[in-house]
C-alpha cells in the first residue's frame, strides 16, 4: 500500500494536536513547527525505539548529550565554516549557482519547478554580554561534532576497545533558504546519530552491516518495505568527509508521477573515514574538496587510539547512521496513515501506528457520561493502568463512544476500554482493538496483564 499524502497528515496533525505551525499566533515563524500534546508522545517513542535498538540493546554503544552551542573553532576545524558558510548556493536540479542573500525561493528552475537549493547556512549567536566577532558561537548544524570532540573523553571514561559506539540525540539547526514540505525541511530539527568507531579496514563491512541494521529498525517499527529505499550516492554527491554514502530513502511524496521523484532522503548511513578525528586532534589537518587544507592549531590533546596487540597509536575509521527524527516521525506518520471504507459504507481513519510508538496505548471511556458511578470506575481505571507506568493512557470523555472511538483510531491508540452499566455488576470492561476493531469482555483484575501481553514498553 502507498503511503498518505503529506496533505493529509498535515490536516491530521493540526486536527488531532500532532503539530502546529510554529508562532502560529503572530502569523508563524518559517521553518519552525511546535510538536502537540500528540506529537511530543510519538516523537518521544520514536526516539525511546531508537535508544533502545541502538544503545540498550547493543553491547558496543555509549550516549551522550553534548550542547547545542559550540565553539567556533569546531565549526572551523570540522570544515563547517569554510563549507557551511558559504553566500554561494547552488540549485540541486540546475547545478546554477546563486548568492545566498539574493536567492528568490519562488524562482522558476529551468529543469522544472522550483529552483531546490543547498543551503545550510549556520546560525550564529554571540556569548557573553559583548557583540563581537570574538564571543560569535555557533548552533550546531548536526549533533555529530558534539561526538567527535567528545571522542577521547568517551575512551577515557569507558575504557572501550575498538569497535564501539556512540549515540546522540538532539536538536540541530541549520538556516535553510527554503524550507518546505512540513516537517521534512525546517530551519529547527532534530537528529539520532551514531558515530561508530572502528579499525582502519574494517570500515566497509561495518558500513553495510550498518545499512541492514538501520533498514530491518524501520521494517520492526513498521514501515512498509516497497516505502523505503536505499539510494547509494554518486562521488560527485559524496560531503566532503565521506568516503561512501548510502541514503534511507522513504517515499514522502507518493503523489509524484515518477516513482523516483517519490522518494527522499530520511537518514543517511556515511563511511566518513578518518575525516572527522584527524581534523580534531592536537597537530591535526582539515582537508577540503578543492585540495586546500587547514592544520589545526587549537585542540589541546591528539584524539587517536592505543591499539594494545599492535602497540601502536591510530586514527578509527568512523561510519555514521545519521536520521532526522522529524522526518523519521513524519515517515512513521505517513506509512501508519488509512482512510478506511467500512462494510455498510461507513468510513473511519486510522493510524496504524506501531504500539511502541503510539502516543496513548489505551484509552478508557465511560459509556455514560453522566453516570457518576461508572465515569468514576473509568477514572480509577485509568490511574492504575498509568500508575504502571509503562502504559500511557488517557481518560476519554469527549463525546459519544462513537465520536470517542473515532478520535483515538486518528491517533493510532491501540486499545479503548469501556466502562459500562454492566461493569459496575460484573467487573469487566469491553476492550476495542483498533486495527480490527473487534472487542473482547476482560476482567478489569486482568486488565493490566492482557495489555501488557499485546504491547511492549
Ligand atoms: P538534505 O539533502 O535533504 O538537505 P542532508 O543530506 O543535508 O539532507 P544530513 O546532513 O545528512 O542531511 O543530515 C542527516 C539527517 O538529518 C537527514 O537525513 C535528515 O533526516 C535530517 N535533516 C537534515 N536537514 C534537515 C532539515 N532541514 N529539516 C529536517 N531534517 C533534516
Amino acid at each position: 500500500m502507498a503511503a498518505a499524502t503529506m496533505d493529509k497528515i498535515v490536516s491530521l496533525s493540526k486536527r488531532r494536536g500532532f503539530l502546529f505551525q510554529g508562532s502560529e499566533l503572530y502569523g508563524g515563524l518559517q521553518g519552525t513547527w511546535d510538536y502537540g500534546p500528540m506529537g511530543v508522545e510519538l516523537k518521544n517513542n520514536v526516539k525511546r525505539a531508537w535508544w533502545r535498538a541502538n544503545v540498550y540493546e547493543r553491547d558496543d554503544m555509549e550516549g551522550l548529550d553534548a550542547a547545542i552551542l559550540m565553539n567556533k573553532l569546531v565549526l572551523r576545524y570540522s570544515g563547517h565554516e569554510a563549507t557551511f558558510s558559504d553566500p554561494l548556493v547552488d540549485c540541486r536540479k540546475c547545478k546554477k549557482r546563486f548568492r545566498a542573500d539574493q536567492v528568490d525561493p519562488n524562482e522558476k528552475c529551468p529543469e522544472g519547478g522550483l529552483h531546490n537549493f543547498t543551503d545550510n547556512l549556520m546560525f550564529k549567536t554571540t556569548v557573553g554580554p559583548i557583540e563581537d566577532e570574538d564571543n560569535i558561537a555557533y548552533l550546531r548544524p548536526e549533533t555529530a561534532q558534539g561526538i567527535f570532540v567528545n571522542f577521547k573523553n568517551v575512551l577515557d571514561s569507558t575504557n572501550r576497545k575498538l569497535p564501539f559506539g556512540i549515540a546522540q540525540i538532539g536538536k540541530a539547526y541549520r538556516n535553510e533558504i527554503t524550507p518546505k514540505n512540513f516537517i521534512f525541511r525546517v530551519r529547527e530539527f532534530e537528529q539520532m546519530e551514531i558515530e561508530f568507531f572502528v579499525m582502519p579496514g574494517t570500515d566497509e563491512e561495518w558500513h553495510n552491516r550498518w545499512i541492514a541494521d538501520r533498514v530491518a529498525w524501520y521494517h520492526e517499527y513498521g514501515i512498509k518495505p516497497e516505502n523505503l529505499k536505499q539510494y547509494v550516492n554518486q562521488p560527485e554527491e559524496l560531503s566532503h568527509y565521506s568516503k561512501a554514502t548510502t541514503d534511507l530513502q522513504y517515499r514522502f511524496f507518493p503523489e509524484r508521477e515518477e516513482e523516483a521523484k517519490q522518494f527522499d532522503e530520511v537518514e543517511g548511513i556515511a563511511n566518513r573515514t578518518d575525516y572527522d578525528l584527524t581534523c580534531h586532534t592536537k597537530g591535526g589537518k582539515t582537508s577540503f574538496k578543492d585540495g586546500t587544507a587547514l592544520q589545526n592549531e587549537h585542540a589541546v590533546l591528539k584524539q587517536t587510539y592505543f591499539d594494545q596487540p599492535t602497540n601502536t597509536h591510530l586514527t578509527p575509521y568512523v561510519i555514521e547512521p545519521s536520521g532526522g527524527v522529524d522526518r523519521i516521525t513524519l515517515a512513521f506518520l505517513m506509512d501508519a496513515y488509512e482512510d478506511q471504507k467500512l462494510d455498510g459504507g461507513k468510513e473511519r481513519t486510522v493510524l496504524h501506528l506501531h504500539p511502541d510508538l503510539a502516543p496513548v496505548k489505551v484509552a478508557v471511556i465511560p459509556l455514560a457520561r453522566n453516570k457518576p458511578d461508572i465515569v468514576e470506575m473509568a477514572k480509577r481505571i485509568k490511574r492504575s493502568l498509568q500508575s504502571t507506568g509503562r502504559l500511557r493512557s488517557l481518560f476519554d470523555d469527549s463525546g459519544n463512544i462513537g465520536k470517542c472511538y473515532a478520535r483515538q483510531d486518528e491517533i493510532g491508540t491501540p486499545f479503548c476500554l469501556t466502562v459500562d452499566h454492566q461493569s459496575l455488576e460484573d467487573h469487566q470492561v469491553t476492550v476495542r482493538h483498533r486495527d480490527t476493531m473487534l472487542q473482547d469482555r476482560i476482567a478489569v483484575d486482568a486488565l493490566e496483564r492482557y495489555l501488557e501481553e499485546r504491547l511492549r514498553q
